[in-house]
């Protein structure tokens, strides 16, 4: 079936990303993961061609481009190239910080922040999960107490992304110590603040280049004029804001999908085995007809996703039904992919391997598979 997902503007964008990419990034992968480090001087040039932060306004930088599918074509080319470390840290950007700087902020903030995430030199990170509380956000016991003009941070977070490179983290903090979902607020966090700390960079199975630590806050001294939106509405905050993470998620899990398919396809249809190509088995066929066949009903779903979150309407439930359903498929499909490939695609310079190991996590962060179901379920019974 046709894909109608594209017009020539995003066809035309996918050329200026696949050309950044074949130049910045594709080069410089085996470095970056052998070093666990991005060099971050290609976040600068990655804003400027326009490869992320494209929803920023024009005045402070940005296209003031707000269609999702620029996104989406974007995780193609990610997929494509393999670029995972890479292309995690790039929808941190904009799956993730950015729509908090972009709907909390007054004007004072947006000047201060927006350009400087425009013009990729400020990077962002978002920490809500602490080394107690991850499905659970209630549990989290970050806390601010205000202090004149301050707010003072304590706690700690964990597998907090982009944790070392983040010039500004928002960080969710309880600031009513009586509890209740009002009982929490979002603080940015900027780089150089005194009491904040970065930990140590976790060793992870996956995506090496892209850092993962642990924050810690000991008297933290956050200026009152970096509280993002209403004090007490932050576990509101996170809620509204989830669904495009989720969303973000399932664009790459797709895109992700279909790329280590295709590539599979091909090595099926080049590899020989008992005098033919693997292709030649039935039991080969019927396996690639069973992946060839769920990748295109979820990628349905994704796309429509996609169009129901450039018209406002993507519920949160619907973002959870694609996030869990997208994320499991790439596991499965990635899995047996890999099979397909025998012991080639256990070498890790086959991109099945890479894959393998690097998408793992889809199915955990931005709210487990467990979780989705949860809210999916829940919205059922009610
Ligand atoms: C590589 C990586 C990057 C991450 N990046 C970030 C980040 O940038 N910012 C951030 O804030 N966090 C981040 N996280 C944290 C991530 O969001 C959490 O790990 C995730 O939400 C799960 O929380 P947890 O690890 O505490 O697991 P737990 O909540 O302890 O869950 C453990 C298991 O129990 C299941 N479970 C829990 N509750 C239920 C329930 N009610 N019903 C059924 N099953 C349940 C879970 O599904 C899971 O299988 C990252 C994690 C990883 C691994």
């Amino acid at each position: 079936m046709r894909r109608e997902l594209y017009g020539p503007d995003h066809e035309a964008y996918r050329e200026t990303v696949r050309e950044f990419l074949d130049r910045e990034v594709i080069p410089y992968q085996h470095d970056w993961d052998r070093d666990r480090w991005i060099d971050r001087a290609v976040f600068a040039r990655a804003a400027k061609a326009g490869i992320y932060a494209l929803q920023i306004d024009e005045r402070f930088g940005g296209s003031g481009e707000p269609d999702y599918r620029y996104r989406m074509v974007v995780c193609e080319e990610v997929a494509r190239a393999n670029a995972y470390s890479f292309g995690l840290t790039i929808s941190l950007q904009d799956d993730l910080v950015l729509h908090y700087l972009l709907d909390l902020t007054n004007d004072e903030q947006k000047e201060r922040w927006l350009p400087g995430f425009a013009s990729g030199e400020l990077i962002g990170a978002l920490a809500m999960t602490e080394p107690g509380a991850g499905s659970d956000l209630r549990g989290i016991r970050t806390t601010a107490r205000r202090d004149g003009d301050h707010w003072i941070l304590n706690g700690q977070k964990t597998f907090i992304s982009s944790g070392i490179m983040a010039d500004l983290v928002v960080v969710a903090a309880r600031t009513d110590a009586a509890g209740g979902s009002g009982a929490f607020s979002l603080f940015v966090v900027e780089r150089g603040t005194e009491g904040f700390e970065r930990g140590r960079k976790l060793e992870k199975i996956g995506l090496p280049a892209q850092d993962t630590a642990e924050l810690f806050f000991h008297d933290a001294v956050v200026p009152a004029a970096n509280l993002l939106g209403e004090e007490g509405r932050g576990l509101q905050y996170l809620m509204s804001h989830l669904p495009r993470e989720r969303l973000g998620v399932t664009a790459k899990a797709i895109a992700n999908t279909r790329a280590i398919f295709e590539l599979t396809v091909q090595y099926c249809k080049q590899r020989n085995a008992f005098g033919r190509p693997l292709t030649g088995q039935q039991h080969v066929r019927f396996e690639l007809a069973e992946m060839a066949t769920e990748i295109d009903i979820a990628e349905a779903y994704a796309d429509k996703s996609v169009l129901a979150f450039n018209d406002g309407e993507l519920t949160p439930v619907d973002a959870a039904k694609g996030k869990w359903y997208v994320s499991e498929l790439q596991k499965r499909v990635i899995d047996r992919c890999l099979q397909l490939h025998g012991g080639y695609g256990y070498m890790t310079e086959y991109p099945v391997a890479r894959a393998f190991v690097d998408t793992r996590v889809q199915t955990i962060y931005g709210g487990t598979t467990e979780i989705m179901k949860e809210i999916i379920g829940r919205d059922i019974a009610k």
